[in-house]
């Protein structure tokens, strides 16, 4: 039953690895990357794929499917989230791993890239068969995971408690605790202050430059945010705490639209009462597929892949498009979008936040020595901002558009750490 791959039939334009390709090419050609340097980095340097039995509650055993794919160790251990979907793919995982390494290398935090993934409905399992798949799995790929390894984090569908319970299986292994061998743990169990929020804190900090160099004031600018979950949640209270306004959240049953603004903690506590933010009396109800194309400042999917495709792509009325989510943007939109003049804040740049403050929830561990908000808070400022403003004028210098200049930049110092090393024979 659940444990069934959904056979979804994948079409090359949202097939999230022919994405990472193509845009890969693009930037390696134009960065003029040595063809032995490209065929390195164009393919994952290891993949592994596990079936993990499991104990379902009604005494039946399921076999589910896991992987986990590390792109790339040049500039320190694997990094990267596990997402528990019905619909995750090999391809998926691996475009997700290779992001990460480029998102790594654009924020010059010392890490690759990996990404994990288990095939499973999470709406339909309890919280103690969710437990029994995550130790399974971190069970069946502890030799490839550890601190100075592979680092996991939180994705779609996995938590703080997952988190916990790869930790603790992990640390069982070994006989020993060890809290960095994953990120956005409990705060309670080595994790982070400011990381639940980060990835939503990083979305906005780029957003403000973005209007800042558009000319555009927060106060005024119109935003539709895509999600409201662990992102695009996040992002929206903290736009709306910022002064932003607000003008349409977007979920996968319906949008709400106020064009004064939301009351974003209010609409948190009817979706919290009702289980939807449909109905919400502060904002009329929209259709979804209409509510991405509405004339804004500000777009910011934040919920999944391939939101925007060559079929909308001529639609959006955005300023400025931040992809909150990986990969919400085919290589196919991206023409359609540089055409009309988008200015797009990249994912591998806008989510960043994320695993930044992941980077320093492993520092903070290994040093046993823990930050306060403010600190976590400024230093994560301090890159976010640097790091726009290196893709920024990488692209007016090379004449590119945001998307390859972040891309030739990661490339660029993913290419020079390996250069370095040598290759070991
Ligand atoms: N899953 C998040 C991402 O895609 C965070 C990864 C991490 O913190 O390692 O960036």
């Amino acid at each position: 039953m659940i444990a069934e791959a959904t056979t979804s039939v994948v079409s090359n334009e949202t097939n999230p690895w022919i994405s990472a390709a193509a845009r890969f090419d693009e930037a390696a050609a134009r960065l003029g990357l040595d063809e032995g340097l490209q065929k390195v980095l164009r393919t994952s340097a290891k993949e592994l794929t596990v079936h993990i039995p499991v104990l379902l509650d009604d005494g039946r055993i399921e076999v589910f499917t896991g992987y986990r794919v590390q792109h790339s160790i040049a500039r320190g251990p694997a990094k990267g989230g596990i997402r528990f979907a019905p619909d995750v793919t090999l391809d998926e995982v691996r475009a997700l791993a290779a992001w990460m390494t480029w998102k790594c290398a654009v924020v010059n935090i010392p890490f690759g890239g990996a990404k994990g993934g288990v095939i499973c409905d999470p709406s339909l399992l309890s919280m103690a068969e969710l437990e029994r798949i995550t130790r399974r799995y971190t069970a069946e790929i502890i030799e490839f995971i550890g601190p100075e390894r592979d680092v996991p984090a939180p994705d779609m569908n996995t938590n703080e408690q997952t988190m916990a319970w790869i930790m603790d299986t992990y640390s069982m292994h070994m006989r020993h605790t060890d809290t960095a061998v994953v990120t956005g743990k409990p705060l309670e169990l080595g994790g982070s202050r400011g990381r639940p929020e980060a990835t939503g804190r990083g979305c906005m900090i780029v957003t403000l430059q973005a209007l800042r160099r558009l000319g555009l004031e927060p106060g005024s600018a119109r935003v539709v945010i895509q999600g409201f979950g662990n992102v695009g949640g996040m992002a929206a209270r903290l736009m709306s705490r910022a002064g932003f306004r607000i003008v349409c959240i977007i979920e996968y049953d319906g949008a709400v639209y106020n064009a004064a603004g939301l009351d974003i903690e209010a609409l948190m506590k009817h979706r919290r009462e009702t289980g939807s933010i449909l109905g919400f009396e502060g904002a009329e109800d929209m259709d979804k597929d209409e509510a991405l194309l509405m004339e804004c400042d500000v777009l910011l999917p934040a919920a999944k892949e391939n939101v925007i495709t060559s079929a909308n792509a001529a639609r959006i009325r955005a300023r400025i498009l931040c992809e909150g989510a990986n990969g919400p943007t085919t290589f196919e939109a991206d023409r359609i979008l540089a055409a009309n003049g988008i200015f797009v804040i990249p994912d591998i740049l806008a989510n960043a936040g994320g695993v930044t403050v992941s980077y320093f929830e492993w520092v903070q561990d290994r040093q046993g020595y823990f930050w306060n908000e403010q600190q976590v808070n400024s230093r994560l400022e301090e890159i976010m901002v640097n790091s726009f403003r290196d893709v920024v004028s990488y692209a007016d210098k090379h004449n590119v558009h945001n998307r390859t200049a972040a891309y030739m930049l990661a490339l660029d110092r993913v290419g020079t750490a390996i250069r370095l090393r040598g290759l070991y024979a």
